[in-house]
């Protein structure tokens, strides 16, 4: 029998809140931590590769996937469909190796339902402003886009009490430190929970 199972990580964050960047770092400094590859029907940004950022697919496959069940989540998020392949994560997990799951606020409460085990992470950004100020200069989207990932950004921060840990990306290296401490001790030292879920609460009156 193989006793090795890796562990799953949800991070969750509205997009320009950092969480790629601090991704990345994780993935570069841990052997044993790998980021899942979604499936997606958005179309591959300038230097996106197939089956490295995601395996990009028609709608038409998306859903025979979906028929087939090989999601364990999957969520419309801004206008196109992304999914959770369940055999690459299977794969991962009974290998020993730890995986990160990128998903948005929908793949996670779909993950919390059904009782897959998990730790959840939410990353929030400094302020609704500077969402704003780091959407616009990231350079990746139309205004139109930004001004519906900003609407999206407060609806997904109204679920971020329902993860189990809170990130702060006010600072990239002490949010960095955070997550690492959340995935090798599984908790937070000097967590500032309440101070997090004040900051949180003023986004959203
Ligand atoms: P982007 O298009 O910028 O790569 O991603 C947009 C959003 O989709 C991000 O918030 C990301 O977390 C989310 N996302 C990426 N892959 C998945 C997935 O497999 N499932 C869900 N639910 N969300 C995903």
């Amino acid at each position: 029998m193989n006793s090795k199972i890796g562990q799953l990580f949800v991070i969750s964050a509205p997009s320009g809140a950092g969480k790629s960047s601090l991704i990345q770092k994780i993935i570069n400094n841990f052997e044993n931590i790998e980021l899942s590859i979604s499936a997606t029907t958005r179309s591959p940004r300038e230097g996106e590769v197939d089956g490295k950022h995601y395996f990009f697919v028609t709608e038409n496959e998306f859903n025979s996937m979906k028929e087939d069940d090989a999601f364990i989540e999957y969520a419309l998020v801004h206008n196109y469909q992304y999914g959770t392949l369940r055999k690459y994560i299977d794969e991962k997990l009974s290998k020993g190796i730890n995986v990160i799951c990128d998903i948005d606020v929908q793949g996670f409460k779909l993950i919390q339902r059904d009782g897959i085990d998990h730790t959840s992470i939410f990353i929030i950004p400094p302020s609704i402003e500077e969402l704003e100020k780091r959407l616009l200069k990231r350079g990746l989207d139309s205004e139109n886009v930004i001004g519906t990932r900003l609407k999206n950004a407060k609806e997904e921060i109204k679920y971020a009490e329902e993860f189990n840990f809170r990130v702060l990306n006010d600072n990239f290296d002490q949010a960095y430190k955070e997550i690492v401490n959340i995935i090798i001790n599984g908790k937070l030292i000097k967590n500032k929970d309440k101070i997090k879920i004040k900051i949180l609460r003023d986004m959203l009156s």
